[in-house]
């Protein structure tokens, strides 16, 4: 029986693949991105799998916006079957006695403050009778500290730890959840930090490097090692996974 998961961010990247492979695995998805002829693309290639997919655009960091995507949602959908919170942003990389707190204060927004919105808002339709997967995609920076990435390390910190939360709280209600770090993955973000300022981030040279000796993954090798994960026929629950290892 075929279920119906939502993928944010799928426009691009992992999410993109992420989308996909859960569609080709006889499922609905629901993708959101903000608006782009990116997300159209998405929105179409996913209709053509799987014929009650759609793309939705929603900017994860405007509370408005998830609010009126989740009642069209909500109006379509009578149960989420899985989340995949793939959504993100690497933005602002800057000193962070320096940075503008507005930016530092969105990057928080999008990443994780969108998760606990967009989760709480759909709550009515994930769960009970019926389980609900969720899951987050990590990073190695909520482990570590990169010196330029204050609001993306704290972000994937705090999103490690909201999973652990829905793990906590969600067995009640029938939901599990897990985070999962992709390892080094080529997508746009890659480029977003090979382009930053070295003055902002010492550790530019070191990722130019991994880009040059061919070590990022490719994301449709990710997201089908990802995919049974997504679709909740393994049993973890509260569990931090890291691509490399399985
Ligand atoms: P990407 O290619 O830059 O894609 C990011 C996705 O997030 C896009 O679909 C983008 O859509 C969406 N997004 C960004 N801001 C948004 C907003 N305000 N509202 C809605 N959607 C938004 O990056 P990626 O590498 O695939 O990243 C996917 C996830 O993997 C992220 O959580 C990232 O932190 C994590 N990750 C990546 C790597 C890596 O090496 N690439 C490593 C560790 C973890 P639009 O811009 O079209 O709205």
């Amino acid at each position: 029986m075929s279920g119906t998961f939502l993928v944010t961010g799928a426009s691009k990247g992992l999410g993109r693949s992420i989308a996909i492979a859960i569609a080709e695995s006889g499922n609905n998805v629901i993708g959101l991105a903000r608006s782009s002829a990116d997300l159209d693309h998405i929105g179409q290639k996913l209709r053509d799998i799987s014929a009650h997919s759609m793309a939705i655009p929603c900017d994860l960091g405007s509370s408005e916006e998830i609010s009126t995507t989740v009642d069209h949602i909500k109006s379509k959908y009578e149960h989420i079957d899985g989340i995949i919170h793939n959504a993100g942003t690497i933005k602002p990389i800057a000193n962070m006695f320096e940075v503008k707190t507005s930016e530092w204060a969105n990057l928080i927004r999008v990443n994780l403050v969108g998760v606990q919105d967009l989760t709480s808002s759909l709550s009515k339709i994930i769960g009970g009778e019926k389980h609900t997967r969720i899951v987050t995609i990590s990073s190695g920076a909520a482990k570590r500290s990169l010196h330029g990435w204050s609001a993306y390390c704290v972000s994937k910190a705090g999103l490690d730890m909201w999973t652990k939360c829905v793990a906590e709280e969600g067995g009640d209600r029938n939901i599990s959840a897990l985070a999962i770090a992709p390892g080094i993955v080529d997508t746009d973000m890659q480029k977003t930090i090979r382009r930053a300022d070295e003055s902002d981030f010492p550790m530019l040279e070191n990722f130019i490097d991994y880009y040059k000796k061919g070590e990022l993954t490719d994301p449709d090798v990710v997201a089908e090692k990802l995919l049974p994960f997504c679709l909740g026929v393994t049993g973890q629950n509260g569990d931090r996974l890291d691509v490399r290892n399985l």
